[in-house]
């Protein structure tokens, strides 16, 4: 199995069940990884301090475990695209050896032309480009369009409230993690069938929620797009109920549960992975 979004460092929990930061570290990881039978995560960094709840390593210790856990864990680099050198960084991040972009969280809309601009970069360098959108960063969907529109070169990978409540065609903008039935049609289904570059990552609660809210409709998505849909958990971040994403299980749970054909929880849960990273 591979999960491909994972992090190392702290995370906030503001569940009613546990207060404060967690902190995990490489040991943490692996373990989680040996006790969940995932052989292999895409570690991501994240742009600098943009999130005041979450503490997470930058691209230089990323590479560092990488390197030393080969087989394990695969490197993910980002950059904030208002960097003036921020292409010229990207290209020296290709030759120090990672191998895909992401988890880009910035307070910029999606289709800021400095992001376009590193995007085109990325799919230049072959990266995967995984994007955290919801109302603070890489606002918003009808941004994505754009986008997709500008960009056919690289990939891409939502993942975030802003992208995955869009599962329905009845959204309400004030809802983060809206419940009930999904209505069809929705922009995250009209985006996937137009653009073949992009997919869609189910980790963190906003994923795990879209897919649990209306089973029916979660099975028919999933089994429609197994070729671009990606298993993550975003551990060692927090769910509602206290809990550690990854650690306690809830994705590949929810997976589980869905009765999915064989071929495609596989293509879920580590082949999407490999097509876009080999090892
Ligand atoms: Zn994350």
């Amino acid at each position: 199995m591979i999960d491909v979004h994972t992090h190392l460092g702290s995370c906030c929990s503001w569940s009613k069940r546990l207060k404060g930061w967690v902190k995990v570290g490489i040991d943490d990881l692996l373990a989680y990884m040996d006790e969940n039978e995932i052989d292999l995560v895409w570690l991501l960094p994240i742009p600098g301090r943009v999130d005041p709840y979450a503490r997470i390593v930058g691209p230089e210790l990323v590479l560092r475990v990488a390197k030393e856990y080969p087989d394990r864990i695969i490197p993910f680099c980002v950059i904030d695209p208002r960097n003036p050198k921020a292409i010229k960084k990207l290209e020296e991040f290709a030759r120090m050896g990672f191998r895909g972009f992401g988890e880009f969280k910035v307070k910029l809309r999606i289709d800021d032309p400095r992001s376009i601009e590193l995007y085109r970069a990325c799919g230049e360098l072959g990266f995967p480009v995984l994007i955290h959108m919801d109302d603070t960063y890489n606002p918003d969907i009808k941004g994505l369009k754009h986008v997709l529109e500008e960009v056919h070169d690289a990939v891409f990978i939502l993942h975030g409230p802003g992208w995955w409540r869009h599962i329905s065609a009845l959204v309400d903008e004030r809802e983060v993690y809206p419940s009930g039935k999904v209505v069809p049609g929705g922009m995250v289904e009209r985006l996937l069938k137009e653009y073949p570059n992009l997919y869609a990552d189910i980790s963190a609660y906003s994923g795990l929620n879209a897919l649990s809210r209306d089973p029916g409709y979660a099975k028919d998505f999933l089994s429609k797009f197994a070729d671009r849909v990606l298993f993550g958990t975003d551990f060692p971040c927090i769910a509602p109920d206290g809990s550690q994403f990854g650690p306690n299980g809830s994705h590949i749970e929810l997976l589980r549960n869905l009765n999915l054909a064989g071929d495609v929880l596989n293509k879920i849960i580590h082949e999407n992975a490999l097509k876009l990273v080999d090892i």
